[in-house]
């Protein structure tokens, strides 16, 4: 049962990175309530479960790739997933979830035997794909050592401090990385106007201080081609720009431009499609707020 795995939530993310794991040779329990995930696992050598408790019952190890805190909540809080879990079984939840809840989490979880790590990534789809994930583990070294060898083919692990520490350090990361986008949004498009070819302004910046993800990687990949299509939604990034902010409040630290973005960036999530990917936030710099 130790090359066995239970991977819940097989969407954007958990497709790519249960298939990872099926091709390192270990054997993949698959469940997500999506038919067509659960068939895209069989289709890559991985098994598909009816349920999230079916899916746990056996195996060495638990991941899961959800949405968020709420959905992860009500994974765990399942009377059926807990009794079928063995004690002992490190569930390592890899979502970008609110760390407050991952620490009360981990101490129900602890009181039944099970050690709960947090362990978000960066690095989007094609991280998962590649198996370059930046991984951003937080709980006691000895569980994280224990889970290691099941990382390895995702990415590379930063054990980054105690329970919650990932899940605070993947907020943070990701109010930056929308606080950058959204300021780059507004100086390209500034500039535009003003007259010079976007191309040229995200070049130069490249090669200047300006920089930062959102030029070096977001505009030329999906923002100046507009396909706009990272793979990740402008929902999910808002949900983590509110968990660092609040975070930020919870420590009395005041966030006074991330909750400016938090605010901005909600704006563009009641205007835009509910399925907006988050480089769409170029377009609505641009096309919306300043017609
Ligand atoms: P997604 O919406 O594509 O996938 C989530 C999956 O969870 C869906 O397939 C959904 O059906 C499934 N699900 C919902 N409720 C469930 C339940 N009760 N049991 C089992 N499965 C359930 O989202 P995603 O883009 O894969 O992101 C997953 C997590 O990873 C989020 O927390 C997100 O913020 C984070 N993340 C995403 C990216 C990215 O680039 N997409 C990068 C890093 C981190």
């Amino acid at each position: 049962t130790m090359d066995r795995i239970a991977f819940i939530g097989l969407g954007t993310m958990g497709s790519r990175m249960s298939r990872r794991l099926v091709a390192a040779g270990f054997e993949i329990v698959g469940f997500d309530p999506v038919e067509a995930a659960r068939a895209e696992l069989v289709a890559a050598g991985g098994r598909a479960a009816v349920t999230a408790a079916e899916a746990v019952s056996g195996v060495g190890y638990v991941i899961l790739m959800l949405p968020s805190s709420r959905v992860v909540e009500a994974v765990l809080g399942d009377a059926a997933l807990l009794d079928a879990l063995k004690p002992g079984t490190p569930v390592i939840d890899m979502s970008s979830s609110e760390p407050e809840s991952t620490r009360k989490l981990a101490s129900a979880l602890a009181e039944r035997g099970i050690p709960l790590l947090d362990a978000p990534v960066s690095g989007g789809v094609k991280g998962a794909e590649a198996g370059t994930l930046t991984i951003m583990a937080g709980g006691p070294e000895d569980a994280l050592a224990a889970v290691r060898p099941i990382l390895a083919p995702l990415g590379k692990v930063r054990h980054v401090g105690e329970t919650g520490a990932g899940h605070a350090v993947k907020a943070i990361n990701n109010l930056l990385a929308a606080t950058n986008l959204l300021a780059a949004a507004e100086g390209v498009a500034a500039g535009r106007r003003f007259g010079v070819d976007p191309g040229v302004i995200v070049e130069t910046i490249n090669a200047a201080s300006g920089r930062s993800a959102a030029t070096e990687l977001k505009f030329p990949q999906n923002i100046l081609p507009e396909t706009y299509d990272s793979g990740f939604a402008l929902a999910l990034m808002l949900k983590d720009m509110r968990i660092a902010t609040e975070m930020a409040r919870s420590v009395g630290v005041p966030a006074t431009l991330g909750e400016q973005a938090v605010e901005l960036w909600s704006r563009a999530a009641a205007e835009l499609d509910p399925a907006a990917d988050q480089t769409d936030i170029a377009r609505w710099v641009d096309r919306s707020r300043n017609p």
